[in-house]
């Protein structure tokens, strides 16, 4: 389990006895957090007292690998001068939790040795200002530690810190580059993997084809049994979904062999493939493997990181395209889809596994998954790049019921009102250069993409 490191400011001038006190104090709050906290362990640190101490333990926490942010509060007044060197060596996010152990002031019995102890009103202002000073991107929340508020927020910054971890070793695998001409999908790797840590690598399909003329019979019986418990079988051609099966077990094995977390591929480029992957993608997709069509590297590997980032949330997270409208003057709604790969975990009822004819690409009709989509209130998330940096945008979106069926539509399709209204929230993403596909969450809020656009230093746009 991850782990987030607990640090407790002080110094030394107010005794051996407050030192003791502010120890058992914060490993009891602790104790408290580590049991609220969902995804990681929280662990308490000594107090720092001194310059020295706050260093060791931030290039501490720095270094160790297990630990994806820290948590820090002054008990006392602590002295920012000491905390600088500390701070600039630290590469973690962090966390400011500006609380108190006590809930109520002991209206009787309140004197100076009180004041001396319990005074972080005065030391998380001190502290507070170099880290301003210093240009920490942090998250700050203030507010007894107890409260529920509280507890929900640190959770959300966990959530995000978890994520950001898991993107700075995330490995994105690119089958063939983007689709050609394609401006969007375009983008600097090398500022990728700078900012997100993103590692993304080109690899021929050849590899890939390789993998998938040696998956055995038995391997595809295996897989398909997996995919029958939960999809719908609405095709006499088991050669085609037999086909797409064995993509499954070659992009696993694929994925396996070289720790990949989100990969991309294209059309254009399938040499010794007999179908583009649809039921294949889409079911891989459905574990939280990021990916994006036509070379969207971004789009993969943001679907990657945000599937991470809701992980234990209720909800649905996947990368959508924006495709067509339905326009009725004041209840406008978007067909969202792609030309398969849409992912089940926007499904409202059981899949329908379907094989149908594929008008671009010169391949063999592909099997795919074919559903309605859910409702629900969610987000659009976009990542583009400007030339000199990325940018997010964040639109608040309604995933609606779609208004009739639509039997003729050979591929899943999720529909959504565009917020606060259709001609607001397409234009503003329009205006912000807003890409055709985004990963669309029904789990994450604009509040977790500020905060990892924040600890990030990523320029963000939020519409709705
Ligand atoms: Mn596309």
């Amino acid at each position: 389990m991850k782990k987030v490191y607990f640090i407790t400011g002080s110094q030394d001038l107010y005794g051996e006895e407050t030192l003791k006190q502010v120890a058992l104090d914060s490993k009891e709050m602790v104790d408290f957090l580590d049991e609220k906290i969902n995804k990681v362990q929280v662990v308490w640190q000594p107090t720092v007292r001194s310059s020295e101490e706050a260093e060791d333990v931030l290039i501490k926490a720095s270094a160790d690998k297990d630990c994806v942010a820290v948590i820090t509060w002054m008990h006392t007044f602590s002295p920012a001068k000491m905390w600088i060197k500390g701070l600039q060596a630290l590469t973690k996010p962090m966390l400011h939790l500006h609380t108190q152990y006590n809930r109520r002031l002991p209206y009787d019995s309140i004197d100076m040795d009180f004041m001396n102890l319990n005074q972080a009103a005065h030391g998380d202002r001190e502290f507070g200002f170099i880290c301003t000073r210093l240009g920490i991107k942090r998250e700050v929340v203030a507010g007894y530690y107890k409260n529920e508020s509280v507890v929900k927020r640190i959770n959300r910054f966990v959530d995000v810190a978890v994520a950001m971890n898991y993107s700075h070793n995330l490995r994105v695998a690119m089958f063939g580059n983007n689709m050609r001409d394609v401006a969007v999908t375009d983008g600097d790797r090398v500022e990728s993997e700078i900012r997100f840590g993103w590692n993304v690598n080109y690899y021929g399909i050849g590899d890939l084809v390789d993998i998938i003329n040696d998956v055995t019979e038995n391997e595809v019986k295996v897989k398909l049994d997996e995919l029958l418990e939960k999809y719908e079988l609405n095709t006499d051609d088991m050669a085609s979904v037999n086909e797409q099966v064995k993509y499954i077990v070659a992009l696993d094995k694929f994925i396996a062999k070289n720790r990949i977390g989100a990969y991309t591929d294209t059309f254009e480029d399938l040499h010794g493939m007999k179908q583009l992957p649809g039921l294949a993608t889409q079911e891989v997709m459905s574990r939280g493997i990021g990916f994006g069509p036509e070379g969207d590297y971004k789009t993969s590997a943001l679907m990657a990181v945000l599937c991470n980032m809701a992980e234990g949330r209720e909800g649905a997270t996947a990368f959508l395209e924006d495709y067509t409208y339905d326009l009725p003057e004041g209840e406008e709604i978007e067909l969202a889809s792609h030309m398969l790969e849409v992912s089940p975990v926007f499904a409202a009822s059981k899949p329908k596994i379907e094989v149908h004819p594929l008008g671009i690409g010169g391949k063999e009709a592909p099997a795919r998954l074919v559903f309605d989509g859910i409702e629900g209130k969610g987000i659009a998330v976009s990542m583009v790049d400007m030339g000199d940096h990325f940018r997010l945008i964040c639109a608040d979106i309604e995933l609606v019921k779609q208004p009739e069926p639509m039997p003729k539509l050979p591929v899943a399709r999720v529909m959504w009102k565009i917020l606060p209204d259709f001609a607001t929230g397409a234009e503003k993403w329009i205006y912000a250069g807003g890409a055709h596909h985004a990963v669309v969450s029904t789990a994450l809020t604009p509040e977790d993409i500020a905060l990892f656009a924040k600890l990030t230093d990523t320029e963000v746009v939020f519409i709705g």
